[in-house]
Parts: C-alpha cells; sequence; structure tokens
C-alpha cells in the first residue's frame, strides 16, 4: 500500500539524521518535502508512511508538510511554462502542441527541516557533583 513512499521516506530521514547528527540537533520539529505531481508519489501516503518512516528516530514527534509542485510543460510556440494536467499527455494545453519538455513536476526533495540545537553539548557545569563518575571513568584532573 505505501511501500513506494515508505522508501522514499526512509532515505529522507537518513539524510536528515546525518545532517542533524551533524548539526548536533537534538529533535526535529518540522520537516518540509517538495513533492512533483508527477513524482510518483501519493501525498496522502506519504503522510500514512511518515510515523512508520521516523519510528524511534529524532524525527518521530516531527510534522511533515508538502509542498505539492504543480505539473509544467515548456511550450515553444506560446514560449512559457504552462501548467498540465497530470493524468494528460506531454500537450500545450494551450495551443495543444506536443512537448516533451516536462519543467517541473518531477521533484521529490528537502525543502527545508527545522529542528532543535541544544546551546551546550555533553560538558557538565562546574560544581556538579561527579564523585560517582569519577570513581568509575577515572577523569582525576577534574578539580
Ligand atoms: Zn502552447
Amino acid at each position: 500500500m505505501v511501500m513506494h513512499e515508505l522508501g522514499l521516506l526512509t532515505a529522507v530521514v537518513e539524510a536528515i539524521l546525518q545532517a542533524a547528527d551533524t548539526a548536533s540537533a537534538s529533535k526535529v520539529n518540522e520537516v518540509s518535502l517538495k513533492v512533483g505531481t508527477l513524482s510518483g508519489a501519493v501525498p496522502e501516503a506519504l503522510y500514512g508512511a511518515w510515523p512508520i518512516a521516523t519510528d524511534r528516530t529524532i524525527c518521530e514527534d516531527a510534522q511533515l508538510r508538502l509542498n505539492v509542485i504543480p505539473a509544467t510543460v515548456y511550450c515553444s510556440k506560446c514560449r512559457q511554462n504552462v501548467t498540465i494536467d497530470e493524468f494528460f499527455a506531454l500537450l500545450c494545453p494551450v495551443c495543444a502542441t506536443p512537448t516533451g519538455q516536462l519543467a517541473t513536476g518531477r521533484e521529490f526533495e528537502i525543502e527545508w527541516v527545522e529542528w532543535d540545537c541544544p546551546d551546550t553539548v555533553g560538558a557538565p557545569a562546574a560544581g556538579t557533583d561527579t564523585g560517582s563518575m569519577l570513581a568509575t571513568t577515572n577523569t582525576s584532573k577534574l578539580d
């Protein structure tokens, strides 16, 4: 049912996790994807597969937003990009000239991602009682 979309989203989540790791992000809040109407991905199925693709990752509570891009072709006779219906052939809807020049509609890409980045990572504040840690980790240079 949503296997195709799940595969696409798994790749998206992997890319986000890699970038989030580099940025030391702790939690992803929102993800926006560009989805062309001819990309082969169905928005409803993407929404359905999102919780599965993000399960047990820092993306699991992130909200998915889809920016659906209509399919357009470039017509050399009209000299402009014109929107076509996704189910129609590659014809200019204005003058009916056949065109193979799909301008937009095949997009499937990450538009933007919003995440939380902690200001300080790791280091315990000075004065923190690290007695039991010192005993086991042997960081005896700490004052
Ligand atoms: Zn035309």
